[in-house]
């Protein structure tokens, strides 16, 4: 994977605003918040999209994500957010370092805004599907 700036910032060559760090993970705040307490939680590992993560990385945000998500609660005093990860450029990925956003949501016009446009599920191709992505998780 290539450099990124956020190589950058765990190498500590640029400023960020930390808010947590333990082997395997980083947290600091985003310096284009959607709203206050934005914050980005990264592995150290270099991984660009959330499928390349090591095991190990993986369980390592998943263990710590609930307690920050819980600290940036608290310290906002925001009740709602969004957990949020770009994966790819057409899926608004900028900076190619995997990356959760925990964004409060404190009221209707500051955090994240999405755009949900749904359709019903065809339920033939559904089967298909489901049983093919299960065949991929079980294989690893
Ligand atoms: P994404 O579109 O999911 O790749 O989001 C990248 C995020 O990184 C954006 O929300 C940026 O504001 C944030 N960002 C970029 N550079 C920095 C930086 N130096 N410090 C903190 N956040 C950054």
């Amino acid at each position: 994977m290539s450099e990124t700036i956020f190589s950058k910032i765990l190498r500590g060559e640029i400023p960020c605003h930390k808010v947590y760090e333990d082997e395997l993970v980083f947290a600091f705040l985003d310096i284009g918040p959607l709203s206050r307490g934005h914050t980005l939680v990264i592995p150290k590992e270099p991984a660009a999209t959330v499928d390349a993560l090591s095991d190990d990385s993986a369980a390592a945000i998943g263990r710590v994500l609930p307690r920050l998500c819980r600290a940036v609660k608290a310290a906002t005093g925001t009740e709602q957010y969004n957990v949020l990860v770009n994966n790819g450029p057409l899926a608004h990925q900028a900076v190619f370092h995997v990356h959760f956003h925990i964004i409060p949501k404190p009221d209707e016009s500051a955090g994240l805004g999405v755009d949900w446009p749904t359709k019903p599920i065809d339920h033939a191709d559904a089967k298909q599907l489901a049983a093919a992505i299960a065949a991929h998780a079980q294989a690893g």
